[in-house]
């Protein structure tokens, strides 16, 4: 998929009611989003099928819904006070800001361009016989590119892990860097900022400073005992949660890959110490399974293993989507050891240890956590689903080719015309299914073009009822991948569609 194919994606979502820029008649807010009519629908399905795959298909895990704004002290615990930020620079002539090891990689991309339209040139000239292999190891154009990205990555590196920032503006000089906006090389130092957003919470004591939670596990850690003594939980057990997060991300034109405001669907999962890489085992796959389950080419998706490991982990792996612009992370799981109970231990001076009554012994327990993004989901399946598809006759269609159990709309009913008994007709069979599907009524336009919306919105069964359905009970369904269309009776359409599109025939997969 191309960079155009990606702009596609942006105002297909639009066009459509799925996304929308936030408060877009002031000019939108940058990397704010809004889902739309459709685009809440196909959201509040993919949440489902995460929630239903770990809490009901899991009995030892449990769900959560915590506040997102928490105690202060939490965020000191955690680390996030201290250390969660990123590198920034600032342009003192536009007065613009930027991610300092952003701009390095979008330096680096144009190297990584090059090279891509090398080979695309020499795959055209050579034609059948074209070994792409040692064309990239031996085009001497291409090795020095590689051997430049290499090198402005080590430096980049070595500037943010030695904490020498100057370094790192020094790169961005070296590299001739200009800000896109004012066109000059006018930089301030590097430094960093942090990512979390504060506000003041008013107390009979005075103000505080609090925090919008940058992400969602810290709420499940606090009341982890809360859930294990009410639930009488046993380990290993898990905690589920679904919720907002908020980081101040510098980041533009990645639509909803990287937002301020963003959803995050997070399962912490409490083991005795040692047994935490057979978990961890288990829920890379689990994971992997859960998405690849959706339908999606496997080779669209691959693991991304982190050889540097965060402090608290002794073991992390991204699950990376072959987005438009590269594979990048859609998930992480993260083996997180007893990190984050024993800091809240210490913060709070509370003790957080699981009583082991068959060997009569506490202890902290170990955590694998799984952390999606519920928006970068969103954009992966935006991303699969688009296609546009060449029909016989010569026309084109737009398809978005949405697993059927997560599209907006199971079903649209449509009488053929606005007369005749036909829309009472429609009306009724669309009383029925309601309780069952969410559907799609529409009696305006040529039936061709109906379709057309159906289409281009994902819904897996169009139902249209025409003359004869008034005297015989029969209607059309149409099927939206292979456009076939069958004559079936009135009374058999809720077992057709519950056979595509229920919930349960996508767990199956899981189990
Ligand atoms: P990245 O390296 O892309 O910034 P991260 O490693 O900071 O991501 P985590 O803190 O592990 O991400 O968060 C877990 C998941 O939350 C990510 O895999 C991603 O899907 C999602 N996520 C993180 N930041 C954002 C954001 N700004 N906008 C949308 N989704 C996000």
């Amino acid at each position: 998929m191309s960079e155009e194919q990606f702009k596609n994606v942006i105002s297909h979502a639009k066009e459509y009611g799925f996304v929308f820029p936030s408060s877009e008649i002031y000019d939108g807010l940058a990397a704010v989003y809004d889902y739309g009519q459709n685009g809440v629908e196909l959201k509040k399905n993919i949440r489902d099928y995460w929630w239903k795959s770990m809490v009901q298909l899991h009995e030892n895990i449990v769900g959560l819904d915590a506040s997102i704004f928490m105690a202060p002290q939490v965020w000191k615990a955690s680390g996030h006070i201290d250390g969660f930020s990123d590198p920034m620079i600032d342009n003192k002539d536009s007065k613009k800001r930027y991610r300092a090891d952003v701009l390095v990689e979008e330096y680096q991309e144009k190297y990584r361009v090059k090279n891509q339209k090398e080979i695309e040139k020499a795959s055209k000239r050579f034609g059948a016989d074209f070994d792409e292999a040692q064309f990239v190891a031996t085009n001497p154009n291409i090795v020095r590119n590689k051997e430049k990205i290499a090198e402005i990555d080590s430096k980049l590196k070595a500037g943010l892990e030695s904490g020498d920032l100057h370094k790192v503006k020094e790169l961005i000089e070296e590299l001739g860097i200009v800000c896109p906006v004012s066109g000059s090389k006018n930089w301030t130092e590097v430094r960093q900022f942090n990512l979390m957003y504060s506000t003041q919470m008013s107390a009979t004591d005075g103000e505080s400073q609090i925090y919008l939670r940058p992400e969602t596990a810290q709420g499940i850690f606090v009341n982890y005992l809360n859930v294990q003594k009410s639930g009488r939980m046993k380990l290993p057990f898990g905690i589920a949660q679904t919720g907002k997060a908020f980081r101040n991300e510098i980041v533009a034109r990645q639509f909803i890959m990287r937002m301020k405001e963003f959803e995050q669907m997070e399962m912490q999962f409490f083991v005795k110490p040692g047994t935490e890489m057979e978990w961890y085992a288990y829920w890379k796959e689990h994971r992997l399974k859960w998405h690849t389950n959706l339908g999606t080419d496997t080779v669209k998706y691959r693991y991304h293993d982190h050889v540097k490991l965060a402090h608290y982990a002794n073991a992390a792996v991204d699950i990376e989507y072959d987005f438009p612009f590269g594979f990048k992370e859609v998930e992480g799981i993260h083996s997180r050891t007893d990190f984050d109970l024993k800091q809240h231990e210490k913060f709070a001076g509370k003790k957080l240890q699981y009583y082991d009554n068959e060997k009569n012994e506490s202890f902290v327990p170990y955590v694998v956590e799984t952390s999606i993004g519920l928006d970068r989901m969103f954009l992966v399946l935006m991303c699969n689903a688009l296609q546009e598809e060449q029909l016989e006759d010569g026309q084109t269609r737009i398809l978005l080719k949405l697993p059927p159990a997560l599209a907006p709309y199971q079903c649209a009913i449509l009488p053929l015309v606005k007369k005749d008994g036909l829309p009472e007709l429609a009306r009724k069979i669309m009383g029925d299914l309601s309780l069952d599907f969410n559907c799609y009524y529409e009696e305006k336009d040529s039936i061709g073009k109906r379709y057309r919306r159906q289409d281009a919105i994902g819904t897996p069964f169009c139902i249209t009822i025409d003359h004869d359905s008034v005297t015989n009970q029969s209607v059309t369904i149409r099927y939206r991948d292979t456009m076939e269309q069958k004559r079936v009776k009135i009374g058999e359409l809720e077992a057709i569609i519950t056979q595509e599109v229920s919930m349960k025939k996508l767990l199956k997969g899981l189990v």
